[in-house]
């Protein structure tokens, strides 16, 4: 459906360019081809293709708002970290988007995959993921959880504070195993897109804190201990990083630590995890590095570190999440009503309003992230207008994209694709304001598969059991 809105007579002045990183995109309906799957493309009549499947066909029998998940493309970001860092372990973060399939594909591509909850483990199994493959991590894992992850036969634990030695030895005394553990440390890095910070202490919930000497008396209380075989040191410095500063300052506080540990035990540790938050790109400001880029400059800081310390090389691993899944998976939604809003000096704000919002995308809300989108359903020759597209929630704050630029002619009935929807969009999904959740479809040759299907309204009154 194509017809002229209200706003038909306001265009893109140059009073509203937006924020200085947004660029006026030469072609509207093109995809930039950083932030969408592999192959993507529209088709004769304008629609965008994903892996031979239209998305105006998957959500006409769908319907919207939807995530589709290319599989081609997901596998090929999980065989490219598995192939550009060879001799490494690979655990493909679960939080970001994790179903059974999901687990299926991970395994399939032969990475392993990190998990922090009871439902993420059983979920993980059920995949086909073997027990021996998952990384347990949290900074508050139940007794029931570690019981069950020992049972399995998890193949590594990721050790968080005093409490949950305690914890780990108990059950492995009671349950008769032995726990494979790394204790996750705090090297004082937090890393955040373009920035990093270097500190000598932190004030957050993970881990044990190098500067303070936590973490070096953790890893020797786990090396003493007869339950507890200790492989090494973790460290997760951040999300969406897209520098290697802030990394190349953990691995060598991490590898001092190492030569701490073998001063005071006289032991090497094998293993060192450098957890994940490599970044992808939401929008055409982004520049993501290539795993070959971020491979290299690791392998280099390492050696480099592990010769200043006389260490031998340990067994590695890194755990990217968003960067496997996040620019797999698109997110669609019809557009309801687009309302022209003035704002100050005479300037006008065009808000575009869609079926979804913050209850299927938390991240605008949550910590400000950008993203943006196209016209999914057709091509447009019209002006370019700054647009605001925003959900259907109430909260002033259900901002899905504060700015992106949108043909003048948009109106109800269009959709529209947001890219970089794969991660930590359906895996932090809400029922807010009794929204039942989109579905998560993924798309390989032209054929569709239905991952997790749309909740109902079923769904909502059978979890309402009072009266
Ligand atoms: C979240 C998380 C990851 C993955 O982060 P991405 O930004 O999705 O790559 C990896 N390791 C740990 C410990 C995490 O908490």
């Amino acid at each position: 459906m194509t017809q002229t809105h209200i706003a038909g007579s306001i265009h893109a002045d140059a009073s509203n360019a937006g924020p200085q990183w947004l660029e006026l995109p030469e072609d509207l309906n093109a995809l930039e081809p950083a932030l969408w799957p592999e192959g993507a493309h529209r088709n004769a009549q304008g629609a965008i293709v994903l892996s031979g499947a239209a998305l105006t066909d998957v959500v006409a029998q769908h319907g919207t708002p939807a995530y589709i998940l290319d599989e081609d493309d997901f596998r090929a970001r999980a065989v490219a970290f598995r192939d550009g860092f060879p001799g490494w372990n690979v655990y493909y973060a679960g939080k970001a988007l994790l179903t059974r399939t999901v687990a299926r594909w991970v395994a399939e591509e032969g990475l392993n995959l990190d998990v922090t909850t009871m439902g993420e483990m059983r979920i993980a199994l059920a995949g086909g993921m073997p027990a021996a493959r998952l990384g347990l991590h949290g900074n508050n894992k139940s007794d029931a959880e570690i019981r069950f992850a020992l049972q399995e036969g998890v193949g590594r634990i990721i050790i968080d504070s005093f409490y949950e030695i305690e914890r780990l030895e108990a059950a492995c005394a009671d349950l008769g195993v032995r726990a494979q553990a790394l204790v996750r440390v705090t090297t004082g890095v937090e890393a955040h897109t373009h920035e990093y910070i270097a500190t000598a202490h932190e004030d957050q919930k993970f881990g044990l804190s190098i500067s303070g000497g936590h973490a070096l008396a953790a890893l020797v209380r786990c090396h003493s201990s007869v339950h507890i075989d200790l492989r090494g040191i973790h460290s997760h410095i951040g999300s969406q990083i897209f520098e290697t500063h802030g990394f190349e300052v953990a691995i060598r506080r991490t590898l001092r630590l190492a030569h701490q540990f073998r001063t005071a035990t006289g032991t090497e540790l094998p293993e060192l995890d450098l957890g994940g938050g490599f970044g992808i790109a939401y929008t055409s400001a982004d520049t993501p590095m290539t795993t070959t880029q971020i491979a290299a400059a690791f392998e280099e800081m390492i050696e480099h570190e592990c010769r200043g310390f006389g260490l031998q090389r340990p067994q590695l691993s890194i755990e990217p999440g968003r960067a496997i899944c996040g620019p797999a998976g698109v997110a669609v939604y019809e557009v309801g009503t687009v309302k022209v809003v003035d704002i100050d000096g005479g300037r006008a704000r065009v808000y575009v309003s869609v079926d979804g919002g913050m209850s299927d995308n938390i991240r605008p809300a949550l910590y400000a992230a950008e993203y943006s989108c196209v016209l999914a359903n057709r091509v447009s020759t019209a002006e370019p207008v700054l647009c605001r597209v925003v959900g259907k929630h109430c909260e002033g704050g259900d901002i899905l994209i504060r700015f992106v630029f949108l043909p003048g002619d948009i109106g109800p009935g269009d959709l529209i694709a947001v890219p970089g929807s794969g991660a930590y969009a359906r895996s932090m999904a809400s029922n807010y304001n009794q929204v039942p959740r989109p579905p998560l479809l993924s798309v390989r040759g032209g054929a569709t598969s239905v991952l997790l299907r749309r909740e109902t309204l079923d769904d909502l009154m059978r979890l309402d059991v009072g009266e």
